[in-house]
């Protein structure tokens, strides 16, 4: 079994629902970035107020933050069961940064999974993105809908759309993620780690072969 592993894809590919449904698989821990800069803003911390003026506009956190978020959150002991990354490494220095902080720690990276998708699906899934407030889980207000309106299925929760979840952050987003993040596959290319899986064909197919790679 795949212990230590890296999910990666542009925004909208679906590393959320799809790191949602490998935790009911997994004994992993989840590591996402993006939800530990969203709770540290929800507490009003000082890093929530710098992350938030990065957010906000769709441009990264400066990496020295983020690093330093990361080593911190993977030398805890619930780590040692394995850990899912989502949205980091997002650029060269995380990654490199990354390699050294997993051999101090002794947990090696196992295997980089990485959705594929096409922009204009990317756009429309963003576009229409909704987020419960509770518990995290996404929504579509077309293609997954809510039983009530904006009411969580699972928790009961308010749903609410993204700050950054609009057509001028995203386009911000999409050009970091073309310039900054999309030459890590090629990175975790030659070290051997990585794999492909197409978004387009539905989380639920998605779920079964990433499953079935991860090896359970
Ligand atoms: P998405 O994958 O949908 O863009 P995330 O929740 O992963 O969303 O991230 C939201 C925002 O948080 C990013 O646009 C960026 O501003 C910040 N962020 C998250 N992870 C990183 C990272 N590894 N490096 C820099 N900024 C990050
Ligand atoms: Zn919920």
């Amino acid at each position: 079994m795949k212990k230590n592993i890296i999910l990666m894809g542009p925004p909208g590919a679906g590393k959320g629902t799809l790191a949602k449904q490998l935790l009911n698989a997994f004994p992993f821990v989840h590591i996402s970035t993006g939800d530990m800069f969203r709770e540290a803003i929800k507490a009003g911390t000082e890093l929530g107020k710098l992350a938030q003026s990065y957010i906000d506009k769709g441009d990264l956190v400066p990496d020295e933050v983020t690093i330093g978020l990361v080593k911190e959150r993977l030398s805890q002991d619930d780590c040692a069961n394995g850990f899912m990354l989502d949205g980091f490494p997002r650029t060269i220095p995380q990654a490199e940064a990354l390699e050294k902080i997993c051999q101090e720690i002794q947990r090696p990276i196992d295997a980089v999974v990485n959705l594929d998708c096409d922009d204009k699906e990317l756009i429309r899934r963003i576009s229409g993105r909704r987020v419960c407030k509770n518990c995290g889980t996404p929504y579509h207000i077309i293609t997954m809908k809510p039983k009530v309106e904006g009411i969580c299925d699972k928790c009961g929760g308010p749903l609410f759309q993204r700050a950054d979840d609009n057509e001028e952050a995203l386009k911000v987003r999409l050009d970091h993620y073309v310039h900054s993040t999309k030459p890590l596959l090629d990175f975790y290319q030659e070290k051997g780690l990585l794999e492909n899986f197409n978004s387009l064909k539905g989380s639920e197919l998605l779920f079964d072969e990433v499953r079935l790679y991860l090896g359970k």
